[in-house]
Order: structure tokens, then sequence, then C-alpha cells
């Protein structure tokens, strides 16, 4: 591919942007010589105002999501995009959520230009776990385990029951619950058809793969053995 082409699908512009970029020389190798359109120079060779480019497509990161955040592209308000370079939201492919944590909701979210990746975490066939803290209105009743892993727990305007979800206590308020599945406003709406309310959740992991030490706001780049980690 073309090195204008190629680091304007990176967001670093228009084509017509980057050509610019070109001309007043702020495009150069890690040694400081000014490249030029034409030039045919890897990735990771390439400076643009002497900093390296941004990762290559196939760029998939892990982002501590805070609550008050949309995963969204264009909503009002705060969206997740504005925790990354500005540049990231322009990129193409587009890196986009996997999945989508409600605004409310904090913690792991996982984002992607991969459409195979994407799609093998979000599809209704993958049953990779996801892993939930919710703190409630109500004091827990004793039967939500149950009600949980029965596997009939039908939600209202679904025309499925839920898969089995394995709930652990962790006070009287406060729950851990295990998904397979991904519907929408699925862990609010379990709750309350068990007479519950959820006041805060919090995803702390996707398969193999947790938080960890990154801070609220915080994002990383995802290696090929955190990808391992994660099936
Ligand atoms: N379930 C919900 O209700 N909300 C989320 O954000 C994730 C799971």
């Amino acid at each position: 591919m073309k090195l204008v082409k190629h680091i304007a699908n990176l967001g670093y512009g228009s084509r017509k942007q980057v050509q610019w970029l070109f001309r007043e020389g702020r495009v150069t190798d890690a040694d400081g010589q000014v490249l030029y359109a034409d030039d045919k120079v890897g990735h990771d060779a390439i400076r643009v105002d002497g900093e390296p480019l941004d990762p290559p497509p196939g760029l998939t990161l892990v982002l501590h999501k805070p609550a008050g955040y949309t995963c969204s592209t264009k909503d009002q308000g705060r969206l997740v995009y504005d925790l990354l370079p500005s540049r990231f939201r322009d990129r193409s492919p587009l890196l986009s959520t996997v999945g989508r944590l409600d605004r409310d909701t904090s913690g792991l979210l996982l984002m992607t230009d991969d459409g195979g990746l994407l799609h093998r975490i979000v599809s209704p066939k993958s049953k990779l776990d996801k892993v939930y803290e919710a703190r409630l209105a109500q004091d827990l009743r004793g039967d939500e385990a149950a009600c949980f892993a029965s596997g009939t727990l039908l939600l209202e305007s679904d025309d499925k029951p839920l898969l089995p979800a394995e709930l652990e206590v962790l006070g009287p308020r406060h729950a851990r619950l295990t998904l397979h599945e991904g519907r929408y406003h699925q862990l609010r709406r379990m709750f309350a058809a068990v007479g519950n309310h959820v006041d805060a959740l919090h995803r702390s992991r996707i398969g193999g793969l947790a938080l960890d030490e990154l801070a609220e706001g915080q994002w990383r780049v995802l290696s090929a053995d955190d990808l391992q980690v994660l099936f």
C-alpha cells in the first residue's frame, strides 16, 4: 500500500493532508531522513513529527471504561473514543467496540479493527465467560443463584430463555455474576426479574483476560499472548 494511504488510514488526516505532511518534511525514517510519498518503507521505520506511527491495522486494545461513557462513535455526551488518542476514531478499518457496555457500566471493554476477532468474541456461539460485579439496591433473597443457573429464566420481550449463569454472593447487596452470552442490558434485566435493582455494575473479565492493574480510563494494546489468554 502507498505510504500516503497507509498513514491516512491510521487517522493522520485525509490523503491530501497527509501529502502535506510529506511536503513539509514531517514524515521521516528512524534516523530523521525525510521520506517521500513514493518511498517503500516498513511501518515500524516511519516517524511523523519524530514519533513512531500508531499501531498498524490488526489493532486490539483493552480499555478500563469508567461509568458515564457511551460505547458509540457519535452519541451526545462522553464517548469511549474520548479516552483514546483522537486519531483512533478516524482509523480505517474502524476501531469498534467489541459488544457494548451500558453507559453506567464500568470495566473491561475490548476495541478492535479486526472483524474476524470481533465476530469470534460476540458470536452467540462463542460462549466466552463475561464476569461482572454488581452492587444492588436490595438485599439478595437467596434464590437468585438457582434462578440464574436454571437455564429457564425468560426475560421480558425475549423469545428464548437465558443460558445458565453463575452467581457468587460477595455480600448482602454485592454479587459476582458470570454470563456466557450478551443480551441487551442483560444483567440489569436479570436482577429486575428477581425484584432487585443494579445500582452499579463493573465488568472485570472476559474469557481469561482480566483488567488487572489497568486504572480507570486507561487502555493498552493487546499482544498476541493476551489474545491467547482471552480464548
Ligand atoms: N449487562 C448489563 O445490564 N449491562 C452491561 O453493560 C453489561 C451487561
